[in-house]
This record gives structure tokens, sequence and C-alpha cells, in this order.
């Protein structure tokens, strides 16, 4: 996706070795028309699946995946990742060790938010080693529900999460694809749309 390409060279940071700061459109403050069109670009790659969910985990996947959800006019469910006192009904989970902040916790949906019926489509802001959407797909699957792919706004290449992901059978689409960070410098591949 061009338009997220050219915004990522704009007003992406790169930390380290292999961190890319977005907080600028979509970690922290967010760019709602840049959802939109990536919401309308997931909702166009997946709009003969027959999607009748979308599923995210928070807190940054959240603005990509309730543009998506309204584009393909189906509800969004966000993973928590904390156990709150209200969620007292039957609770599917899952592990999850977090790149970012290193830590593992557990994730977790209520099980009355999807059925066997269910098409689910993932969406994440980024996709590194694939846990989030590992614990996710582990989610749904404990459901019954079928998970028709994982979009994604933002791959690094060079991280292992999409082999992970297609070694499970799922369908990936990222919207930019990083290739490496080279001497401070950012390089895409081609994108899946
Ligand atoms: P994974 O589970 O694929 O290893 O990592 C994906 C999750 O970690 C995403 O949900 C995202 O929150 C976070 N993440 C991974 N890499 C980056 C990154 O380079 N920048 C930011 N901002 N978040 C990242």
């Amino acid at each position: 996706m061009k338009l997220l390409e050219e915004r990522i060279l704009k007003d992406g940071n790169i930390l380290g070795d292999n961190i890319l700061k977005v907080d600028i459109f979509l970690t922290h403050q967010v760019d709602f028309q840049l959802m939109q069109e990536i919401g309308q670009v997931f909702a166009d790659s997946y709009a003969q699946a027959g999607i009748t969910k979308v599923v995210t985990i928070e807190a940054s996947g959240i603005a990509p995946a309730i543009y998506s959800a309204q584009a393909l006019n189906v509800p969004m469910i966000f993973a928590k990742k904390h156990k709150n006192i209200t969620m007292t009904e039957g609770i599917l989970t899952a592990e999850v060790y977090s790149f970012t902040k290193q830590v593992t916790s557990t994730v977790s949906i209520a099980s009355k938010f999807l059925s066997k019926d269910d098409k689910v489509l993932i969406i994440d802001d980024f996709l590194a080693n694939g846990q989030a959407a590992k614990g996710l797909i582990e989610i749904i699957t404990q459901a019954g529900s079928q998970v028709v792919g994982v979009g994604i706004v933002i791959e690094k290449s060079f991280q292992d999460g999409r082999q992970v992901l297609e070694d499970m059978g799922v369908q990936v689409t990222s919207l930019a694809r990083i290739k490496n960070f080279e001497n401070g410098q950012l390089n895409f591949m081609e994108a899946d749309a």
C-alpha cells in the first residue's frame, strides 16, 4: 500500500536493531483517514471470503481493526490482555509473549462472541515473530471458528512471524513489508496489497 509506505518513510523512527516507532499515526496518535483507507484495503482483499468477525488484540490493533470491520460490515472483537472482574462467563485464553514488552501475558476473549459458524479475519498493527497472531488463532480455534486470514499493517519481514503463521496454514496479508533497516535506512519489499 503505497500511501502507507510513504507515511512510514515520513513519520516512522527506527529504534535499535529491529523496532519501528509509528506513534504519530498508528500506535499512540491515530490518523483515522489513513486507518479508514487501510480498513478498506483489508476489506477489499477479503471481500469474497465471507468474513463474519474481525478479531484483534488491544491496544494498537484496535484502530485498523475497527475500520476493517466497518468496511466489511461485521463486528470487531479485541482480545483483552488483563483479566477483568466483569468477565465472569466462559473465557477463551492463550499465552502470548509480547515482543515489545518482553513479558508473557494471558490474553482472553469471551466465548459468547465467537461461534462455530464464524469466519474470522485477524488484524494487527505489526507482525514481528507472530506470537500475538498465533495466540489469537489459538483462541479462535478453541471457539471452533475458522481463521480465514491475518491482515497486518506493518510486517517486519526479517523476523519469523509470516513463516510461523503460514506454517499454521493461515494466509497473511501485509500492507507494508519491511525487508530490513540498513544503516538507519528503511527498505521495503513488495507488499501483499
Ligand atoms: P509478534 O507477536 O508478531 O512478535 O509482535 C507483534 C506485536 O508486537 C504487535 O501487536 C505490536 O504491538 C508489537 N510490535 C512488534 N514489533 C513492533 C515494532 O517494531 N514497533 C511497534 N510499535 N510495535 C511492535
